[in-house]
């Protein structure tokens, strides 16, 4: 039995931009944010500068409740650079408010995962000096 962690190697590591630094900020303070639209309601992931729904430019951010379901999901035994360990689990996450993120599976076997597993998003400071999300089996 071996439980899924946080890849702690000298893997390949997002670099906040101009739009993404409130996303990456929220990470490192432990919370979960996305765009909610002030014209349409809609939520938009990954940082825009415009609705995915409405192409319209009054975004604001918001924390998510961390929670959602998984939409999608494949497991990795041949990665694309040798730091990463395998097996890894990404999923695409169906958050409760309705958007879509792209995170990696923890805290179970790569076997317990299928589409609907209830999820909830965990933080980790990698050394390399960023806050990654990922995500954990609710209990
Ligand atoms: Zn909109």
């Amino acid at each position: 039995m071996t439980l899924l962690t946080p890849q702690a190697g000298d893997i390949p590591l997002p670099v906040p931009g101009a739009l993404s630094v409130p996303y990456w900020e929220g990470c490192a303070a432990g919370e979960l944010r996305f765009q909610r639209c002030s014209d349409c309601g809609g939520a938009t992931h990954t940082p825009a500068v415009l609705c995915a729904h409405c192409t319209s430019t009054d975004l604001v951010w918001e924390v998510s409740s961390g929670r959602g379901e998984v939409y999608s999901w494949t497991t990795i035994w041949r990665p694309a650079t040798p730091a990463f360990e395998v097996p890894y689990v990404p999923l695409i996450v169906e958050m409760e408010e309705g958007w879509h993120m792209l995170a990696d599976l923890v805290g179970c076997e790569h076997d317990a995962v299928h589409v609907g597993l209830a999820v909830e998003v965990e933080f980790f400071a990698h050394p390399g000096g960023i806050t990654l999300p990922y995500f954990h089996p609710r209990r």
